[in-house]
C-alpha cells in the first residue's frame, strides 16, 4: 500500500497517545487525528466522491490541515491545498481549474474574512458541490455563513473507522498550484510516490530525537512546510507546534515553551528571528533544544546564517528545492561537509545537472563549474502541470524537469544558486543578479535586509534598484548607501537608487515578494 496517509496512519497505530499537533491549549493525539480523518473519508464517501476526484482546501497552520489532507488521501481523492490569501476570483479559479468538488474553507477572522471569500468564490463554480466551513470555535453549532455547512456537523455522525483506498505509486495525491516561471498559477500534480520518496530522503537529512518537536509556520499548504514539516513530522512520529502566522516574538516564546528540537523557515523568518530582541533566558532555553535549523525556498544571506549560528548556536542547513519537485532537490547534508552559501550535494535519487538554456538546443549540459539552469530528475519531479500538455511538455523532458533557477557548481559537486532567471536585471546589456548585489549590501552594518529589483529604464533598458530595511538607529542616506556599494561593485552592477522602507512585502510563505517590488 503506497497511500500517502500511511504516515499518519503508522504513527495512529503505534504511538496513538503521543501528541501530534499542539495549538494553543489544544494537544491532539495521533489517534485523534486519525480517527477525524476517517470521518472526513467517510463524509467524502457519503456524498459521492470518488478516488482521483478533487478536494480543496484553505486553511491556515491549523489541526484542520493534517485532519483533511490525510482524510481526503485515504478515500483515495487528490488534495487541492490553496494560500490562503487567494481572493474571490482567484479561489474561483483554481475551483474550476483543479475541477474541485469539494472545497473545505475555514472560517478566518474579522481582519481576514476567509469563509466570506471562500464562500463567494465557491458560489461562482458550478463544478464544485460541497463547502464545509471550518469554524474558528470548536463550540460554533451554527453556521456563521447562511447556506454553508459546518464541518463538525458534517463528519458528526461519520464512523471513525475506514479501509483506506489503495492507491498505485502513480496515482496523483496532490495538485499544487505555483506560478511556475510564467504565467497563470499552474497545478503540479504530484503522485503518493513523489510525496512518500521525498519525506523519507527529507527525513534523513535532518538529525532525530526521540523527542522531536517542530515548530511549524511554514505554510502548511506550501510544499516546503508541507512535506518537510508536516510530512516528515509524521513519519517520525514528531509533535507539530501550530503557527499560523509568523511574527518573531511569538516564535520565540513556542520555541522555549514547547522545547522546539527543530525549526525549518524561509531567510526572512530566520532574519525576523535574529533581529528580534531576544531576552538572555529566552535565548539560553532556546539554545538548549534546538538542535536542528533549516532554511529554503530563497537564498539565505550570508549574515543571517552566521548572526544565527552566535545567537543560538545552530548551523542553519540550507536546501533548495521547488513544488514541482516535491520539494527537496539538494541538501547540505549531514553526511558530508557543510558549505556555507551552497543549497548543497543533490539528494539521495536525485539527480541534478546545469543547461543552457540560451542554446540552440535549450537543454545542452553544461559541464564544468557553469553557470547554467538547473534541471532535475528523479523520484521526486512531478508528473506534470494538470491538463497543461505543452506547459509539461516545455518544462519536462526525458525525466529532466527545468527549475529556471540559475547556478553555478564547485568541484566536490555543490551547488550554488546565483538568482533565478526571471529576476535576473538587465541593465545596459549587462546580466546583473539582484543576490550578489543584496549579499553586499547586508554586509554594512546599517543595513539590516535588503531587496534589490530592476525597474523601467529609458537608456539602459532597466536601472538597479535596492529596497533596504536599514538597522534600528541606523541614519545611512540613499546618496551615502549608494556611494558605498560603488566602491564595493563594479560599475555595471551597483544600485543607482535606494528606497528605506520599514518593511518589504512577503508571499505568504515569508518570500520577499519581487515583483510587487518592481
Ligand atoms: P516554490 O515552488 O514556491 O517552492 O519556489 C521554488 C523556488 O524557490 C525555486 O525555483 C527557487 O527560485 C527558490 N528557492 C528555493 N530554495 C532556494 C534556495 N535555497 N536558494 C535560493 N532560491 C531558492
Amino acid at each position: 500500500m503506497l497511500n500517502l496517509s500511511v504516515l499518519l496512519e503508522d504513527a495512529a497505530r503505534e504511538t496513538p497517545d503521543r501528541h501530534a499537533v499542539v495549538f494553543g491549549d489544544m494537544r491532539l493525539s495521533y489517534s485523534f487525528i486519525d480517527q477525524v480523518a476517517n470521518q472526513v473519508a467517510n463524509l467524502l464517501v457519503s456524498r459521492g466522491i470518488k478516488p482521483g476526484d478533487k478536494i480543496a482546501i484553505s486553511s491556515p497552520n491549523l489541526p484542520y490541515f493534517p485532519m483533511i489532507y490525510f482524510g481526503a488521501l485515504k478515500a483515495g481523492a487528490v488534495v487541492v491545498p490553496l494560500n490562503v490569501l487567494l481572493k474571490q476570483r482567484e479561489i474561483a479559479y483554481h475551483l474550476t481549474d483543479s475541477e474541485a468538488k469539494a472545497y473545505f474553507c475555514f472560517q478566518g477572522t474579522p481582519e481576514l474574512p476567509l469563509g466570506e471569500t471562500g464562500w463567494a468564490g465557491f458560489a461562482e463554480v458550478p463544478t464544485c458541490e460541497h463547502f464545509f466551513l471550518l469554524p474558528t470555535g470548536l463550540d460554533v453549532t451554527e453556521s456563521p455563513i447562511e447556506g454553508a455547512e459546518l464541518f463538525w456537523a458534517a463528519i458528526g455522525d461519520q464512523p471513525k473507522t475506514f479501509e483506506t483506498v489503495v492507491t498505485k505509486p502513480e496515482d496523483t495525491a496532490v495538485v499544487l498550484y505555483t506560478s511556475g516561471t510564467t504565467g497563470q498559477p499552474k497545478g503540479a500534480e504530484l503522485t503518493h510516490s513523489n510525496l512518500l520518496t521525498n519525506t523519507m530522503v527529507a527525513d534523513t537529512l535532518f538529525e532525530r530525537s526521540p523527542d522531536d518537536v517542530f515548530l511549524v509556520t511554514l505554510p502548511l499548504f506550501h510544499i516546503f512546510g508541507q512535506t518537510c514539516v508536516m510530512n516528515v513530522g509524521f513519519y517520525r512520529r514528531a509533535t507539530l507546534v501550530l503557527m499560523p502566522r509568523f511574527e518573531p516574538k511569538g516564535a520565540i516564546q513556542l520555541m522555549v515553551k514547547e522545547k522546539v528540537t527543530q525549526f525549518a523557515g524561509v531567510p526572512t523568518m530566520w532574519w525576523a528571528l535574529l533581529t528580534d530582541e531576544t531576552s538572555p533566558e529566552d535565548v539560553a532555553a532556546i539554545r538548549e533544544n534546538l538542535r536542528v535549523a533549516v532554511s529554503g525556498g530563497a537564498a539565505l544571506p550570508m549574515e543571517v546564517l552566521k548572526g544565527i549560528k552566535d545567537k543560538f548556536g545552530v548551523d542553519i542547513l540550507e536546501g533548495y528545492g521547488l513544488s514541482e519537485t516535491s520539494p527537496v532537490c539538494s541538501f547540505n547534508r549531514p553526511d558530508r561537509p557543510t558549505k556555507p552559501g551552497s543549497i548543497g550535494l543533490p539528494v539521495w535519487g536525485v539527480e541534478m545537472k546545469l543547461i543552457d538554456p540560451h542554446s540552440e538546443d535549450e537543454w545542452k549540459t553544461i559541464e564544468g563549474e557553469g553557470p547554467g539552469e538547473i534541471a532535475v530528475r528523479g523520484p521526486n519531479v512531478m508528473k506534470g502541470y494538470y491538463k497543461r500538455p505543452e506547459a509539461t511538455a516545455w518544462a519536462i523532458k526525458d525525466g529532466w524537469f527545468r527549475t529556471g533557477d540559475i547556478a553555478r557548481r564547485d568541484e566536490d559537486g555543490y551547488y550554488y544558486i546565483i538568482d533565478r532567471s526571471k529576476d535576473m536585471i538587465i541593465r545596459g546589456g549587462y546580466n546583473v543578479y539582484p543576490r550578489e548585489i543584496e549579499e553586499v549590501l547586508m554586509t554594512h552594518p546599517q543595513v539590516s535586509l535588503a531587496a534589490v529589483v530592476g525597474v523601467p529604464h529609458d537608456s539602459h533598458g532597466e536601472e538597479i534598484k535596492a529596497y533596504v530595511i536599514r538597522t534600528p538607529g541606523a541614519t545611512i542616506t540613499e546618496e551615502e548607501l549608494i556611494a558605498w556599494s560603488k566602491e564595493q561593485l563594479a560599475n555595471y552592477k551597483y544600485p543607482r537608487i535606494v528606497e528605506f522602507r520599514d518593511e518589504l512585502p512577503m508571499t505568504a510563505t515569508g518570500k520577499i515578494l519581487k515583483r510587487e517590488l518592481r
